[in-house]
């Protein structure tokens, strides 16, 4: 399995769907009406079906919103398990048996196959997708997390500020580090793409700070202090 697809949830953030702004249930329909449709419609032997596939459903996809209009939403993605809870590519090699099958999207097949995104690319991603595991997230939450580079990038910075190594993060700290990935997606805006760049580049701001701003935490929140709390203890362990 991967960061994309683990054993208990899937992904589907680079290939654009939660750049259309619409709310989770709303998503669903469309990936279930994709579904549907190229089950019912395309025969991957007739190569005709999956391009009138591709022109219909970027026909009628095109008047969807979206939250940043330059990215583009493929529609090749829907559900690929029987349950409907998977989503992921429906003209991916291992469904259709062709290597090059994803030429028929927009991206083409090179890139559909080689793009890793900044989580996938993490030396401890294996770490990160069994701890999204234990966690049960649906397709969603799961993007949500799996795709956020940038918040992964703030938890982890946070952590090592405090001395405390990446390996411990998913040991000593793996209890509130859960807390923090649930605080996280009720909490803050949905995650659009992993195209995402960090914009925060001000040095003089402690990690502490870029964490705590980054997941809306209030000086009232018991995580905020519990946070503050690390980070304190390291500053006195420290002197
Ligand atoms: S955003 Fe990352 S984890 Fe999600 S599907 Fe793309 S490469 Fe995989
Ligand atoms: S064709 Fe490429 S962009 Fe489209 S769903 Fe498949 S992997 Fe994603």
């Amino acid at each position: 399995m991967s960061l994309c697809q683990t054993n208990q949830s899937s992904c589907g953030a680079c290939c654009g769907l939660f750049n259309l702004d619409y709310p989770h249930q709303k998503l669903r329909i469309i990936l279930n009406d994709r579904t549907e449709f190229f089950l019912k419609n395309v025969d991957y032997k007739k190569k005709e079906t999956v391009i009138s596939f591709r022109e219909e459903f970027e026909k009628k996809e095109s008047v969807f919103p979206k939250k940043d209009t330059t990215i583009y939403n493929c529609p090749f993605l829907g559900y690929i398990d029987s349950e409907k809870k998977r989503i992921g590519c429906m003209i991916h090699p291992i469904k259709t048996g062709d290597p090059k099958s994803q030429n028929f999207s927009f991206y083409g097949a090179s890139i559909c196959q080689s793009y890793d995104c900044k989580n996938k690319e993490r030396e401890n991603v294996d770490d990160w997708e069994k701890l999204f595991d234990l966690i049960g997230l649906n397709e969603y939450q799961y993007s949500m997390l799996a795709a956020d580079h940038i918040f992964v990038s703030r938890l982890e910075e946070f952590f090592l500020e405090c001395g405390i190594s990446k390996k411990a993060i998913f040991q000593e700290y793996e209890v509130l580090v859960q807390k923090i990935l649930k605080w996280k997606l009720e909490n803050c805006s949905p995650h659009k793409t992993s195209f995402e760049i960090d914009m925060e580049t001000n040095v003089n701001t402690s990690k502490l700070q870029k964490l705590i701003e980054y997941l809306n935490l209030k000086p009232s929140d018991g995580l905020y202090m519990e946070l503050t709390e690390i980070a304190l203890k390291f500053t006195t362990d420290r002197h």
